[in-house]
């Protein structure tokens, strides 16, 4: 036996690579995404390639290892190529974000080093380092220090947790369902039907609040309908707003919401996923600074702070609230929460064993200092105010309302024929060309073009870019058609 243990101690040895093997490693891999960096500037921000990245099928997984260089050649070829490029500047769809390169960084060293930050007693300097981060989140939303908060991984599962939070601070049980109510407008991001589907909410009723003429939440329609669906009998619970809609990036009336939602006993939860970061900017700071007057908020250093991937954060005004909704031994509670000085994650989210994700985000705000996060935010915001401009001197294109934030919408008009196809076909072409990326929705019914500023590698140069695109695509699908 103990020469069969030897023998299979010999032939797990891979796993642990020496320090001339690990060398090796990254004499392969710091090449790679050095490459990959350097030639991001010319690189197509969209690519449709024949085989989607299918050939990395035809590689399956099997007994023995194979060649690093060759699986990142596969890499290469199947991951970097097809699709869209989230870390190219050209991406201006959706609401992108970028990766910088201090994050990947301080993954690595998390991975390396492979750190439980679930638990305080486990590794309290990796909960102390989460919930310090949480802390200065709460800061500039403005909440009071007794606030907590959970690193997520991403905006989704945010939402998701404060929703839960609300559910069980409002003690919204099963049998009252059915009578409760809950509000948001029909911008609101989608994830937020998602999580009160997965919350066990979608048997309440549920609001479309009526908008503005820039998609947002009419206060005045809100109060007027808490009224009546409490004079009907109903248990209104929850408002959910957003501070930049993922659609036009607007800002819902926070402050406004906030008090109907205290004045009625309802949970102001706002989502903060694109835009809650934007108050580190002086130019919209005004516009978010009621976000304090809520509950919770979601927010998304992945898209703000320009994360990698799998960064997000739920913060909780009152954080008995978030405690009592995911704390697995409720029972001693109390005296937990007095004896604690800090509060572990698994007490605070759905997840026990989880990614480190302090040091992706602590790593890069340390390393670099708040003041380049803060330019390039005021940067976007610029961008988006000056491609609005731009736009509104180009010939036929129709604009959407003034951005509040960073993104722009905006149709054009052709000569004749169906509008809507016309700016379908116009997205498909700029798809096809490739060197940026923009999406299109659907406002009131009618099929509109975004482009949104957010990525830290989107330059005045990019607009620019993707103004002349639109420009030259709009006119030659003029003279086809
Ligand atoms: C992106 C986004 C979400 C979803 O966040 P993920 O990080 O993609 O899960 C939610 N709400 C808004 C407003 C968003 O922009």
């Amino acid at each position: 036996m103990i020469k069969r243990i030897k023998a299979l101690e010999r032939a797990s040895q891979p796993l642990e690579p020496n320090a001339e093997q690990r060398r090796a490693m990254l004499d392969s891999v710091i090449p790679y995404t050095e490459d990959f960096l350097e030639s991001l500037p010319t690189a197509p921000t969209y690519c449709v390639t024949e085989d989607q990245g299918r050939a990395l099928l035809d590689h399956p997984i099997s007994e023995n290892g194979d060649d690093l260089n060759q699986l990142l050649d596969l890499v290469r070829e199947n991951l970097d190529k097809p699709g869209i490029n989230p870390a190219s500047g050209g991406h201006l769809g959706y609401i992108p974000g970028g990766g910088i390169y201090p994050s990947a960084l301080g993954d690595y060293i998390a991975d390396v080093t492979n750190r439980y930050s679930g638990v305080f007693f486990a590794n309290p300097g990796a909960v102390r380092m989460e919930n310090f981060l949480l802390r200065w989140m709460a800061e500039l939303i403005g909440y009071p220090s007794t606030a907590a908060g959970n690193l997520t991984s991403g905006g989704s599962i945010a939402n998701l947790t404060a929703i839960v939070t609300a559910r069980d601070a409002r003690r919204v049980t099963a049998a009252k369902i059915p009578r409760s109510v809950i509000y948001c407008t029909g911008q609101v991001h989608h994830s937020v039907g998602k999580a009160i589907r997965l919350a066990g909410l979608v048997e309440c009723v549920k609001r479309d609040v009526p908008m503005d003429q820039r998609f947002r939440m009419d206060a005045a329609a809100l109060e007027h309908q808490i009224a009546q669906d409490k004079a009907a009998g109903l248990n209104p619970f929850l408002v959910i707003s957003s501070a930049g809609t993922t659609d036009v990036g607007a800002v819902d009336p926070l402050g406004e919401i906030g008090d109907l939602a205290a004045a009625h006993g309802l949970w102001h939860h706002v989502d903060g996923a694109y835009g809650a970061f934007f108050l580190l900017c002086d130019d919209v700071r005004q516009m978010l600074e009621s976000i304090c007057n809520s509950d919770s908020v979601s927010m998304d250093p992945h898209k703000g702070l320009f994360l990698p991937y799998g960064s997000g954060a739920v913060l909780v005004k009152d954080r008995e609230a978030l405690y009592n909704a995911h704390c697995y031994q409720a029972n001693y509670m109390q005296d937990a929460l007095a004896e604690q000085e800090e509060l572990s994650p698994a007490d605070l989210s759905l997840e026990l064993t989880k990614h480190f994700r302090g040091l992706r985000l602590w790593l890069p705000l340390k390393l670099l200092g708040l003041k380049p996060f803060r330019a390039a935010l005021t940067e976007k915001i610029l961008l988006a105010r000056y491609c609005y401009e731009r736009l509104k001197e180009m010939d036929n294109f129709e604009l959407g309302p003034t951005p509040d934030l960073s993104v722009v919408v905006y149709r054009y008009i052709p000569q004749d024929g169906d509008v809507n196809e016309f700016n379908k076909r116009l997205v498909r072409a700029i798809h096809a060309d490739g060197r940026v990326f923009i999406s299109s929705t659907q406002i009131n019914g009618n099929i509109f073009l975004r482009l949104t500023a957010l990525c830290f590698r989107t330059h005045l140069d990019t607009v620019d870019l993707a103004l002349e695109i639109l420009n030259e695509k709009a006119r030659e699908l003029e003279n086809v058609g």
